[in-house]
């Protein structure tokens, strides 16, 4: 059953930035379709575990399986392709191009795989219109609002059909009620079966989006619990 398979697991994950330790013995399993939430204070070690799933940092110990994939066995070149392929990733500040249009910002992600242009700049505009913002397609994010960049982001992450979707405090830098949408959006993916793991200050996006929360403190999980969705 497709519901079975495991997208993520981490076993016993120690992150060291020198003296610090990020990360003190991590270990968790997603499940495909599943949406979880990570909640924990700041310096907690939620970025860092972002990290090293989507494989921007090697741990200091453990391993990382994501989509079939022992990371620690990959080299650099094939971690990035892998990044590429099979994770589609979110941040609380975008991260869009500044002098790319929404549309390229979002093809570009599928012309670093390897997608002709012309295919990636077709999959790109279905997906901004998917998202409702077709209508901003050659906008540069510096006229775009918060909501809108994070739409297009989300749009980007998208792409290549990712296997696994990060998003790190998503709603963190929007109002209310663009962050409402974000989560919406999210919700919705999750429920056509995107897998999904989300970092959240927000008790309630954890809430309404997540299937299941896992709270972190001081680079180890300190609890997990199954959620019903409050809608
Ligand atoms: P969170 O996302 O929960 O706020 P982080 O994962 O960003 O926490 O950080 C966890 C700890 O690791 C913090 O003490 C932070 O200062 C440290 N840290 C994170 N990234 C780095 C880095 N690249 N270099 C040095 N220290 C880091
Ligand atoms: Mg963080």
């Amino acid at each position: 059953m497709v519901t079975e398979e495991v997208v993520v697991r981490l076993d016993g994950i120690r992150k060291e930035y020198g003296e610090t330790a990020a990360l003190d013995g991590v270990s968790l399993e997603i499940r495909a379709g599943e949406a979880v939430a990570v909640m924990g204070p700041s310096g907690c070690g939620k970025s860092t575990l972002l990290s090293m799933i989507a494989g921007l940092d090697r741990p200091t110990a453990g391993t990382v399986l994501v989509a079939g994939r022992e990371l620690g066995g990959l080299s650099e070149k094939e971690l990035a392709l892998h990044r590429r392929q099979k994770i589609g990733m979110i941040f609380q500040f975008f991260n869009l191009i500044d002098d790319l249009s929404a549309l390229d910002n979002v093809a570009l992600s599928a012309q670093l795989t390897g997608t002709p242009a012309r295919q990636a700049r077709r999959r790109a505009l279905e997906l901004l219109d998917e998202l409702g913002i077709a209508a901003r397609r050659n906008a540069y994010p510096a006229v775009l609002s918060g909501g809108e960049r994070q739409r297009v982001a989300v749009a980007r992450a998208l792409m290549n059909r990712p296997a696994l979707l990060l998003a790190d405090e998503p709603t963190g830098a929007l109002d209310s009620r663009a962050g409402e949408q974000v989560m919406d959006l999210l919700l919705d993916l999750n429920q056509i079966g995107q897998t999904l793991l989300l970092v959240t200050h927000d008790e309630r996006l954890a809430q309404r989006c997540a299937s299941r929360l896992v709270t972190m403190g001081d680079g180890r999980v300190s609890g997990e619990q199954k959620l019903e969705r409050v809608p």
